[in-house]
C-alpha cells in the first residue's frame, strides 16, 4: 500500500469501527484477522478494485477558498491533513499559480482512485464522486472566464464519457450524508437530508448556469 494513502484508510477504518462498535471481543487474534479483512476491504473499495466500487456518478465542484493556488500547493497542504495527498481529481488555474483556466490532472485521476474531497460521512460522494477545484475563492471573488470555459469543457467531456447525469454535477455544499448499506454485496446508499456545512463553492460558482451551458455543449457534441 502506498505510504501515502495508509492515513487515509486507517481513518477510513476508525470511521467504520466506530460504527460497527461492538462488544470487547477477548478473542485478539479474531480481531486482528477482522481488521485485516476489514483494511483489505476498504483498500479494494478506495482504489476502485472492488467490482461494486468501479465506475464514476458524481462531478462534485470545489473552490480553493483561497486566491492562489495549484495542484502541487495543495498536494502538499492535503498531505499534511492526513488526506492522503491532493484530495482534488482536477484542478483549475486561475493565473495565481497555475496558467488561467489550466487543467492539472491530479493522481487520483492517472489512478483512477476515490478521492477525499467531501467528509467522510459522504464516503459514498468520495468513492463515486470526481472532484474538481477551481482556485480562487468565489464568496468574494467571481470565478476567470477561462476557468469557466475549461471546467464547461471538463464536466461535458466527463459527463459523457462516464454518463454522468447534469443533476449529478453538484457543489460540494450539495453533497449529503450517507449511511453505508452492504447488505446485498453492494454499495449501497441511503442519504440523509443533511449536507455539508461549507459554503465552499461560493455563492459566486453559478453551477445551475454551467449545468445549462454543459447541456448545449452536450446537444452540439
Ligand atoms: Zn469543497
Amino acid at each position: 500500500m502506498k505510504k501515502r494513502n495508509i492515513k487515509l484508510i486507517f481513518s477510513l477504518l476508525l470511521i467504520l469501527l466506530s460504527c460497527t462498535a461492538s462488544k470487547p471481543n477477548s478473542d485478539s487474534e479474531k480481531e486482528s484477522d477482522d481488521l485485516i479483512k476489514i483494511e483489505l476491504y476498504w483498500s479494494n473499495i478506495y482504489y476502485k478494485k472492488a467490482e461494486q466500487a468501479q465506475g464514476w456518478k458524481y462531478i462534485v465542484i470545489h473552490h480553493s477558498a483561497g486566491n492562489n493556488g495549484n495542484a502541487e500547493i495543495f498536494h502538499n497542504w492535503h498531505t499534511e491533513k492526513g488526506y492522503g495527498g491532493l484530495a482534488y481529481h482536477f484542478v483549475i488555474g486561475n493565473g495565481n499559480g497555475s496558467n488561467d483556466g489550466e487543467v492539472e490532472t491530479g493522481f487520483r485521476w492517472k489512478e483512477q482512485i476515490s478521492g477525499t474531497h467531501v467528509t467522510v460521512n459522504s464516503w459514498y460522494h468520495n468513492i463515486f464522486g470526481i472532484g474538481i477545484c477551481l482556485v480562487g475563492d468565489f464568496n468574494k471573488t467571481n470565478p476567470t472566464s477561462e476557468q469557466l470555459n475549461s471546467l464547461i469543457t471538463l464536466i461535458t467531456n466527463l459527463s459523457k464519457q462516464y454518463n454522468i447525469p447534469l443533476e449529478n454535477v453538484i457543489g460540494h455544499n450539495d453533497v449529503p450524508f450517507g449511511d453505508p448499506d452492504w447488505s446485498d454485496g453492494k454499495i449501497n446508499a441511503t442519504f440523509s437530508t443533511k449536507t455539508q456545512t461549507t459554503s465552499c463553492p461560493g455563492k459566486n460558482l453559478k453551477l445551475t448556469e454551467i449545468r445549462k451551458s454543459v447541456s448545449e455543449k452536450l446537444v452540439k457534441k
